[in-house]
């Protein structure tokens, strides 16, 4: 066995007891809770205390960050103060510069060090949009291997989106590494785009970051980017949706992706902030993008999502839990299914919002999440 140097406790056989917990895809609020894991798998859940049961003030569904550049770490705040487009422009921009700069051994050392100060923010799960090919998306599956990051989604590009022979090669051999793509934009040629869709890999594409990009795809295209990645790439996740026109909202609304918002990144660019409105009824997951410019901290995140979009606290909680969850194919916290889960001690002031909804209660833990233990729960088979 290797030793795993970040915080997580397999658990296979054990009874868990908390002052409140979160259950279900609704985040139900149990106050007190107990839970009983056999064999990895959840099989009871129970309102009230057992003794001798290993002890937490809350235990909660385990996040799930959808969407971040985890190699970018090496290059902390690089761009700082520099407009989007000088900072992560294909070929030329900073990012793709310093990546063109930099060791495969840094890269690698700097993916580690993020996914292990993720799972230190208790977040055991990423899909990173891995540039560099097929031999960018092996190097960051090792760097998670190495330091027993266990739920590493790794989203691979082509090296070269500009040819259509290589890029048809190398989705043949992303498959051997991943199910996914991550498509950095769509100001591509067609037939790069359908060779994309038609790889048979899940696509995840950017679109609608900023007016600019925007704007420059209807003057190309005669499409906004939204448009143009629907009509060619079918994609099964979109992230950002900064902009969105009316044709944009009808396109998402039938074909209901999973929309990645990335608020916090949005703001480090100055580009505004997605409009939650009319963003509502989809299946909404947040990500903290790029790891140049934020930490991977999804309850921050989540924290910013319902201040600063106005969503509802208990929805901004679910778009880094149970929707992500749902979408990856992940467990969520209830019978049936194998623990994932964080536990918390330390929670301050927890009585004063036990027994509320759970609005209060997800509103309480984003804010003061930062000042508590976190121990990642996994079911392990045995
Ligand atoms: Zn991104």
């Amino acid at each position: 066995m290797r030793a795993e140097a970040v915080p997580v406790r397999r658990v296979s056989d054990g009874v868990i007891t908390a002052d409140l917990g979160l259950l279900g895809e609704d985040l139900e609020p149990y106050s007190p809770v107990t839970v009983e894991v056999r064999n990895g798998v959840v099989r009871r859940v129970e309102e009230g205390r057992e003794r001798g049961a290993r002890r937490y003030d809350v235990l909660l569904p385990a996040p799930f960050n959808a969407h971040v550049h985890a190699a970018d770490w090496a290059f902390r705040h690089a761009g700082l103060g520099m407009p989007l487009e000088r900072v992560v422009a294909p070929r030329d921009g900073l990012k793709h510069r310093l990546l063109r700069e930099a060791g495969e051994g840094e890269l690698e050392a700097a993916i580690r060090e993020f996914l292990e100060t993720s799972l230190h923010l208790g977040c055991p799960g990423v899909a990173d949009f891995r540039e560099g090919g097929p031999e960018g998306v092996e190097l960051g599956v090792g760097a998670a291997d190495r330091v027993g990051f266990p739920e590493y989604v790794p989203m691979g590009r082509p090296r070269d989106l500009s040819d259509p022979n290589l890029v048809e090669e190398d989705l043949r051999r992303l498959r051997d590494f991943t199910e996914f793509v991550g498509v950095p934009d769509v100001h591509l040629p067609e037939e790069v785009l359908e060779a994309i869709r038609d790889s048979g890999l899940r696509v995840f594409v950017h679109v609608n970051e900023s007016w600019r990009s925007v704007r420059e795809c209807v003057r190309r295209y005669g499409v906004t980017e939204l448009e143009r990645a629907v009509e060619l790439l079918e994609p099964e996740g979109v992230v950002h949706c900064v902009i969105l026109t009316e044709r944009d909202e009808e396109l998402l609304r039938d074909l209901n992706p999973l929309v990645v918002l990335c608020p916090r990144s949005n703001e480090y660019f100055d580009l505004g902030v997605p409009d939650y409105d009319r963003l509502r009824g989809l299946r909404i997951a947040l990500g903290t993008d790029n790891a140049m410019c934020l930490e991977p901290d999804v309850w921050e995140e989540a924290r910013y999502a319902w201040l600063r979009l106005g969503m509802k606290p208990a929805d901004a909680l679910r778009a880094v839990t149970v929707v992500p969850a749902r979408f990856f194919d992940l467990p969520v916290l209830r019978e049936g299914e194998r623990l994932r889960a964080v536990g918390l001690k330390g929670v301050p002031a927890l009585g004063r919002v036990a027994g509320e909804g759970v609005d209060r209660v997800a509103a309480h833990l984003l804010q003061v999440i930062k000042l508590a233990e976190i121990e990642v729960l996994l079911g392990d088979a045995g």
